[in-house]
């Protein structure tokens, strides 16, 4: 497996990166997952976007232009002639000193990282999640946005660990005023009396590529969507629940904080929005 790291290609096992690196010391960067389905990059083009996006947000310069980003992460999904695979994108405020100034930092350090997909198990597509809204809070947009994905997750790790213990497959996020925003790394949808909810990104969720494709299809395929605030309530006595994101796609939830979601199984809706959007992944991209 060839990494591109910082202007070459190395073997994974060769590719390391300094340990005054400010990615390391201080979660100081931005990072995409981006997937590739039979050859196509998903979305490169909205992930860039995003990726740029939360660089300038935190004063990171990439040193390549969106077009070489491109060429690059093109040419690393090639490389390792991958056909489907996940790929990880990573720019870091590059070795500096142990000080957080990053005037310091020499060189912002670029990685890109493509392999083959460990997709999750169709049983859990099939059975649905069990998830459980969590004590931490998504931090508050006015201090550091979500819509930055630095590589500072360490509120998304705790989310995680907290549904670890809570022995459920995923978290709920909520925000200071107890509105659901999102997963841990996914957007939350959920489905009453025919209507698609998610909550508006403002509120502090990630705007997510899938999320906005779901949204998409969703309107495309006629049904109702509104992008409006609801509480674990609305969610605890909806119709159906599921959740999107790159890793996952579109996967249902059948229970919230020990509340069955309807009969407990994965919805019509969801069902349908997951087949379009697997249709939509092998005809929508960039190879
Ligand atoms: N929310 C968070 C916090 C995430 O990290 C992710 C994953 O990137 C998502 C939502 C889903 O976004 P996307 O569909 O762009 O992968």
């Amino acid at each position: 497996q060839w990494i591109f790291l910082s202007g070459r290609f190395v073997k994974k096992e060769e590719a390391t990166v300094s340990v005054y690196d400010h990615g390391f010391l201080y979660g100081d960067g931005v990072f995409e997952g981006i997937r590739v389905y039979s050859g196509n990059i998903f979305k490169l083009e909205e992930h860039l976007n995003r990726l740029y996006d939360s660089a300038q947000s935190i004063m990171l310069n990439v040193p390549y232009s969106m077009e070489e980003m491109a060429a690059i992460i093109v040419g690393t999904v090639q490389k390792n002639e991958l056909d489907s695979a996940y790929i990880r994108v990573v720019v870091s405020r590059g070795p500096g000193n142990l000080g957080l100034d990053p005037s310091h930092c020499s060189k912002p350090q670029v990685v890109v990282i493509a392999e083959e997909l460990n997709m999750f198990p169709k049983e859990l597509y099939d059975k649905g999640l069990r998830v459980g809204s969590v004590a931490s809070r998504r931090n508050r947009p006015d201090v550091l946005s979500p819509q930055v994905k630095s590589l500072n997750y360490l509120n998304n790790i705790l989310v995680k660990m907290e549904a670890n213990q809570a022995g459920v497959d995923e978290a709920l996020m909520l925000n200071d005023q107890g509105y659901v925003t999102e997963g841990s790394a996914d957007n939350i949808f959920i489905v009453k009396k025919g209507t698609i909810y998610t909550p508006p990104v403002y509120l502090g969720a990630l705007e997510g590529i899938t999320r906005n494709a779901i949204i998409d299809l969703a309107k495309e395929h006629g049904y109702t969507l509104e992008e409006k605030p609801f509480t674990r309530h609305d969610v605890y006595v909806a119709d159906e629940v599921f959740l999107t994101g790159t890793a996952v796609e579109v996967i249902a939830v059948v229970d919230v904080d020990s509340r069955k979601i309807a009969d407990g199984k994965p919805g019509k809706v969801t069902k349908h929005l997951l087949s379009k959007f697997r249709e939509l992944v092998t005809t929508d991209g960039v190879s």
